[in-house]
């Protein structure tokens, strides 16, 4: 070992700056933060080369004076607090001293400010961490800083960053998240000359989502406000048809800093469950606000954890008011027919092939969906684990062991999928029994009033227009007509929500049935543990379990038939054996789900019409039947305004 000595200040700088400068985005994070704590109303960015060569802020803060200007750039130099009872209540988004510290260590700085009260401006050049010069400078108020060459000292890091356009990407996701984090402030951001971004900061949160997220996505938003417990949560979140595959676009801030916090995506996802397919994420734009004292920031700078006094008012707070305005939203989309730009000419289809027209058709309209585009874009079945899939879907038991019976892959399209039993036995009808649901043949009550969610909140809903009934069509869909809008239902989908919820709505005991014969379902013996080890939860799900000589099953749910119900045990194992801790809502609604789908009337097959009336009575009055449990649209609609333009009429 070589003899210990102190580092100098500026190797030790160096260091110290790679945890708050890890690339260029954290660059533009510290700037355009120390920009809001200056109470800018205007912030604009510019980047060259991914930022790694030029990066510019812009803002029209209070400014520095000439005096204080240098002192930003030593480490642990800062305005915004004094004492340590300061950190108890901090509400700058910065209050370490570090960023100007860190930044100006690796890279070199121009900085021009200029109070209100001052006369001139200043300007101030740093390089390695050491202030170089400090000259008077003709500026307007509010600051402007400049970085260039970063990382020009640190090889080492250098080496680290990616191409520049991703470190761009990166750049331009932090600005559209400080713009969503704060609509009062009109943000602007160049990339290599072009303009990529420009809020109008007119301080509506709408506005910001429509310029960051596209005027679609804005579209598909419902707006979210809601105290509890002392945590309010404000913004929008997306409607469950309007589902991503991934989480990239779910943003959350608390008390307008931007976080990423498992606590609260689950909170979020919790008020989608039923309404969202596995594998689909919903969008959201949530501000989080607590007090001060309630959460710690003093977390690392550069990292975007969040530390709550109590985690669980705020999980409670966001999945309820979520779940209460999801509640309250209708959610039909509305069919986009292709436009036809031209009408074509009559022997322009002579002439054509039908491939060609296809391929004509397509191309004429890059940008219009087709209906089939509609339903294909909805999101592919999981291919699942074994048991019980997400869609309702179930597995066979075949002569080699268990077969999974793909999903097919478009759901919309797939007419109802009878599990074909590996040998068919003949399966005695039960008798009815007085106290039993009676599932095959749905009970269609009269309409009723939806029951209350957690979180439902009393509002009087203004008369629906009458409606009417056309017809069925395809044996699939049920069409029906209110006011100038056509309801396309999808009679499946539409029907297993109903008696999901119906089947929610018997508390969480299912009815059973007793077994003459218990069943021994071919289970491993892990799987047998798992399901004796949660007999409580099973019993819920209306099955008996019994364990002397291997896993003996006395009794299962009403609805099914034994060899549906062995399939659900192992899914049900399975799902146990997966989840450290099992979630036993989750496994709940899973059996509920393939309960629904197996129970509900059958796409593809003719359904009387009266069954058609009382279906489309309780689903035209209930407008929280918006999904199949399995987050597919039950409904979509056609306008008029639509077909006026397919007939060019309009
Ligand atoms: P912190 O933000 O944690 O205080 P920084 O190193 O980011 O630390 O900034 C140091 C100080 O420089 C701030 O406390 C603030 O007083 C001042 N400062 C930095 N940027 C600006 C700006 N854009 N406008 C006004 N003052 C600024
Ligand atoms: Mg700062």
């Amino acid at each position: 070992m070589a003899k210990i000595h102190k580092l100098s200040p500026s190797l030790a700088d160096m260091i110290a700056a790679g945890e708050v400068v890890e690339r260029p985005a954290s660059v533009i994070k510290e700037l355009v933060e120390n920009a809001i704590d200056a109470g800018a109303s205007q912030i604009t960015v510019e980047i060259r080369n991914g930022g790694v060569t030029f990066v510019r802020v812009t803002d029209d803060g209070c400014g520095m004076s000439a005096e204080d200007a240098p002192t930003a750039f030593l480490r642990h130099a800062t305005s915004k607090i004094a004492a340590p009872e300061d950190l108890g209540h901090i509400t700058t988004m910065g209050f370490r001293g570090e960023a100007l510290a860190a930044i100006s260590a690796v890279s070199r700085v121009d900085l021009m400010t200029k109070t209100a009260e001052a006369e001139t401006g200043v300007s101030v050049r740093a390089e390695a961490g050491t202030v170089l010069d400090v000259t008077p400078a003709g500026c307007p108020q509010g600051t402007t800083i400049i970085v260039r060459d970063l990382f020009y000292n640190t090889p080492a890091r250098m080496k680290f960053l990616k191409r520049d356009s991703v470190e761009g990407s990166y750049i331009a996701g932090a600005v559209q998240r400080q713009a969503l984090a704060h609509p009062e402030v009109a943000f602007r951001f160049f990339r290599d000359g072009s303009r990529e971004l420009s809020t109008p900061g007119d301080g509506k949160l709408l506005s910001a989502v429509y310029t960051v997220m596209g005027r679609q996505a804005a579209k598909d938003m419902i707006e979210i406000q809601g105290t509890s417990d002392n945590v309010t949560v404000r913004g929008y979140v997306g409607k469950p048809t309007s589902s991503r595959g991934n989480r990239g676009l779910q943003h959350f801030f608390v008390n307008g800093r931007y976080v990423k916090s498992p606590m609260m995506t689950s909170a979020l996802e919790e008020a989608y469950r039923n309404r969202m397919m596995t594998g689909r994420f919903p969008v959201c734009v949530l501000h989080v606000e607590v007090p001060p004292t309630a959460v710690d920031v003093n977390v690392h700078p550069a990292k975007t954890e969040v530390k709550f006094l109590r985690e669980k008012d705020v999980f409670d707070a966001i999945h309820y008011i979520v779940l209460g305005a999801l509640n309250r939203t209708q959610d039909r989309p509305e069919l986009n027919l292709p436009k036809q730009r031209e009408t074509p000419k009559t022997d322009f289809y002579k002439t054509m092939t039908a491939e060609e027209y296809r391929t004509a058709s397509t191309l004429s309209r890059p940008e219009q969906k087709t209906v089939k585009d509609f339903l294909s874009a909805l999101p592919k079945k999981p291919s699942g684990s074994p048991g019980i899939l997400r869609d309702g879907g179930i597995q066979i038991p075949g002569p080699a062991g268990p077969v999974s019976v793909a999903p097919a892959p478009v759901p919309a399209q797939e007419p109802e999928k009878k599990p074909v039993p590996a040998a068919e036995t003949p399966v005695e009808e039960p008798e009815p029994q007085g106290s039993q649901m009676d599932l095959p043949l749905p009970p269609l009550e009269p309409p009723r009033a939806p029951e209350a969610a957690a979180v439902r909140i009393a509002e009087k809903k203004p008369e629906a227009p009458p409606y009417r009934i056309i017809g069925q069509t395809m044996a699939t869909y049920i069409l029906v007509e209110q006011g100038d809008t056509l309801l396309i239902f999808d009679k499946h989908a539409a029907h297993e929500r109903i008696l999901f919820e119906k089947l929610k709505a018997q508390g969480h005991e299912i009815m059973s049935q007793v077994l003459l014969d218990p069943l021994s379902p071919d289970l491993t013996a892990e799987e047998q543990a798992v399901l004796l080890d949660n007999s409580s939860l099973l019993s819920r799900l209306g099955f008996t379990l019994t364990g002397e000589h291997g896993l003996r099953v006395a009794a299962i749910p009403a609805d099914l038939e034994a060899g549906e119900a062995e399939i659900c045990l192992a899914g049900v194992a399975q799902a146990l054996m997966e989840g450290a801790a099992p979630d036993p809502d989750g496994v709940f609604d899973e059996l509920l789900h393939t309960m629904a789908c197996k129970a509900a009337i059958k796409g593809g097959r003719y359904t009387a019409p009266d069954e058609i009336e009382a279906l489309v009575a309780e689903l035209m009055a209930r407008d929280d039947i918006q999904h199949c449990p399995h987050g597919r649209p039950v409904c979509i609609t056609l306008t008029r305004g639509n077909l006026e333009h397919q007939f060019k009429r309009s």
